[in-house]
Parts: C-alpha cells; sequence; structure tokens
C-alpha cells in the first residue's frame, strides 16, 4: 500500500494491512500480515508494528523446500532521501537496520514488510532440527532412505578413530 507522508495526521495512523508482496530473495507465500502504526516528526516517519507471512525456504542441508512462518517486530525511522542513489541505500541499511529511506512523498509499506521479512529469515534454513541432509557421495536424501554408502562412511570414520586411539 502506498501512503502518503504529507497526509499522516499530527497524531499519527494506524493501518491493519493483508498484503500480496513479492521478492526477487524470498519467496514470500501467503499474503502478509501486518499491524503497523506510524508517527510522523518533521520529516522524519516512525513505524512501529509487525509483521506476519510465509515464505518458501530451501533446507541448507537436504535441499528440500519447505515452508516457515516468520514474525518481525518492526520499529524502524524512514528519513527522506531525495538524490541518494539506491544502491547506496542499501550499503546503509546493512549497517544501520532500523533506519529506512523514503522519495518523494510517497512511503509503499510493500517495501517495508519485504524487508521486515527478510531480516527474519534464518541464515541457514533447516527443514527439521534433526535433518540428516544428503548423501556425499550418492546425493541421496538421507531422511527418506539410508544408501549404502553411509555405512563405509562410518567405517572409514572409525578406522581413522582407531588409528588415532593407536
Ligand atoms: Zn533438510
Ligand atoms: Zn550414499
Amino acid at each position: 500500500m502506498k501512503i502518503r507522508i504529507s497526509e499522516i495526521p499530527e497524531d499519527g495512523v494506524e493501518f491493519d494491512l493483508r498484503e500480496e508482496v513479492s521478492s526477487e530473495a524470498i519467496k514470500i507465500l501467503s499474503p502478509v500480515h501486518a499491524r503497523i502504526r506510524i508517527d510522523k516528526e518533521g520529516l522524519e516517519v516512525f513505524i512501529k508494528g509487525y509483521a506476519s507471512g510465509d515464505v518458501e525456504q530451501q533446507c541448507s542441508r537436504c535441499l528440500g523446500r519447505f515452508n516457515i512462518n516468520v514474525t518481525s517486530q518492526i520499529d524502524v525511522v524512514y528519513h527522506p532521501a531525495k538524490d541518494i542513489k539506491r544502491e547506496y541505500l542499501h550499503e546503509l541499511k546493512s549497517d544501520e537496520l532500523n533506519t529506512g529511506f523514503y522519495g518523494g512523498d510517497i512511503f509503499d509499506t510493500d517495501d517495508l514488510l519485504r524487508e521486515e521479512l527478510l531480516l527474519c529469515v534464518p541464515m541457514k534454513p533447516l527443514c527439521s532440527v534433526g535433518c540428516k541432509g544428503l548423501c556425499p557421495k550418492c546425493g541421496a536424501n538421507l531422511n527418506i532412505a539410508e544408501c549404502n554408502c553411509a555405512i563405509y562412511e562410518i567405517d572409514s570414520r572409525l578406522s581413522v578413530l582407531k588409528q588415532l586411539l593407536r
């Protein structure tokens, strides 16, 4: 949803959002639900609330796809950024996660929700805590079935261990 910053009232405004948000970095599944409060002080825009949505993840061990729900607590300050280029903004944001910038008079809540969800996504997603991953030799998904290489693998590790014990 696009919000005109000049139209934000003195005593702030609250929104209950259900937005379709797309991202190149992650697949966002459900409409993202968010409750936000927007306050304005001079040209600074303060946003507090939360955003919640389902995202598709790829397991870092077995490469299987699975969905997780992520909820982000939003607490950001947006500053006007008239002539700053987008690439520069991204650099700034990685340093100061609680600071954002808006261009012109329009603030797009989709950008906010997208960024908030991205921040909550785990760096190394796991489909389950006990995910056994893929066999490094034959590529079999060890969550589905044990392959024979796993036995040899343990054997060779044991023989290394035996040698160390000697
Ligand atoms: Zn997995
Ligand atoms: Zn194998």
